[in-house]
């Protein structure tokens, strides 16, 4: 077992130069791996493949024996560094300038990883306890995320392995760490309405039938929806069209078919299941008695799902307030995270670093924003232990 403490920062430093955008994992998960090990982390490599998408390796890490037991979920892929001319630095240099550390996955979200391993290290030393402390590290979260996170979990369950709570890295804090603790996420319906009319020339629109206006009449139905006010824990579900597309190219043609993608981010008011007859209610509807044929294309990625606030949350709160001295909120803002595999097995939270620069060029976060979230996992690990 290693003596001296580990610097939270360098391992960031080092898991930084990996150049891990997902699928590829660049050695990220062996530099991590090699430091967990070290300090008596029994490590397992759990790769998986499916049809269709690319093979991704994972990492599962535990030290102790039994219940209670706490994991951490994090993921070590970074999304594409974009046009990389634009970064001040290259994006896997890990540059300290003006107490700031730059690089892709500053942020989102390898220095959580980086903080968690030094504040896990730090507390073992202090001696024996009693549960697990656990790392469950993905290579893929930001790309499909279909062999990562669930696919662990449905692994290490088969093996007998059961997590208790969990605490996920993303970066919670819109601007100053401590701010906010995520303790549920909203979900996520991507709705693809595709209309067929009938094609011809523009200026004989009796042998016509255009698409786009029954989609158009469609989509201002959909828009105007009030589906619900939000909750205490939630913002009201949001509905937006993100394309409309008709694959037109002459300006003479009524087009034969015109689509539209919607996304909805709704609340625990609502269900994928009636969202779905909703929306295929109103498109139904709107072609009562006409000539349009119409095809709905559904894809869910996230159920919504809220962590009552519990002895857990509120440990996670105690140690956010201790280290930052700030009065942390609990929220449910964001986009979706591993947080919705993990809420099928235990309690789960997130809590990590300030998130305004991830996927960003020169995405950065201040070096004592590290410093300080291993001092709030160490409070969190003991509170949890003790
Ligand atoms: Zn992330």
């Amino acid at each position: 077992m290693s003596a001296s403490n580990i610097d939270p920062v360098k391992l960031t430093q080092s898991l930084i130069s990996c150049p891990s955008v997902t699928p590829t994992d660049a050695g990220v998960l062996q530099t991590l791996q090699d430091q967990l090990e070290e300090i008596g982390f029994r490590c397992t490599r759990m790769p998986f493949e499916e049809t269709g998408t690319e093979a991704v390796d994972n990492l599962f890490a535990s030290y102790g024996e039994g219940a209670p037991h706490l994991c951490f979920g994090g993921h070590t892929d970074v999304v594409p560094v974009g046009n990389s001319a634009s970064w001040t630095n290259d994006p896997f240099d890990a540059v300290i300038k003006d107490g700031n550390l730059y690089g892709r996955g500053t942020a989102d979200m390898k220095s959580a990883i980086a903080a968690f391993t030094a504040a896990a290290s730090n507390f073992i030393k202090t001696g024996d306890f009693k549960g697990t402390i656990s790392l469950l590290i993905t290579n893929d979260e930001e790309g499909p995320a279909i062999n990562g996170t669930q696919k662990v979990l449905e692994a290490i369950t088969k093996n007998g392995e059961k997590i208790d709570s969990c605490i996920v890295g993303e970066p919670t804090c819109p601007a100053q760490l401590g701010e906010m603790i995520k303790i549920g996420r909203r979900g996520s319906l991507t709705t693809n309405i595709s209309i067929i009319g009938i094609q011809g020339h523009v200026a004989y629109p009796q042998w016509t039938l255009n698409p786009i206006d029954a989609l158009t009449k469609v989509l201002s139905k959909i828009v105007d929806l009030k589906l619900d006010e939000g909750t205490e824990d939630f913002p009201p579900t949001n509905i937006e069209i993100v394309k409309i597309d008709a694959d037109n190219t002459a300006d003479n043609v009524v087009p034969h078919s015109a689509t539209a993608q919607i996304n909805i981010r709704y609340n625990i008011l609502q269900t994928e299941d009636g969202l779905m007859k909703l929306l295929q209610e109103i498109t139904d509807q709107e072609l009562l008695n006409t000539e349009y044929k119409s095809t709905i294309e559904f894809r869910n990625s996230a159920q919504p799902f809220l962590t009552k606030e519990s002895d857990f949350t509120k440990k996670i709160k105690e140690a956010v307030d201790l280290v930052t001295g700030l009065n942390s909120e609990f929220s449910t803002t964001g986009g979706t995270s591993d947080a919705r595999f993990f809420k099928d097995y235990c309690e789960v939270a997130e809590f990590g670093l300030v998130g305004s620069t991830a996927h960003q060029v020169d995405e950065h976060v201040a070096v004592k924003d590290i410093e300080n979230l291993a001092k709030i996992y160490e409070e969190i690990i003991k509170k949890y232990f003790n």
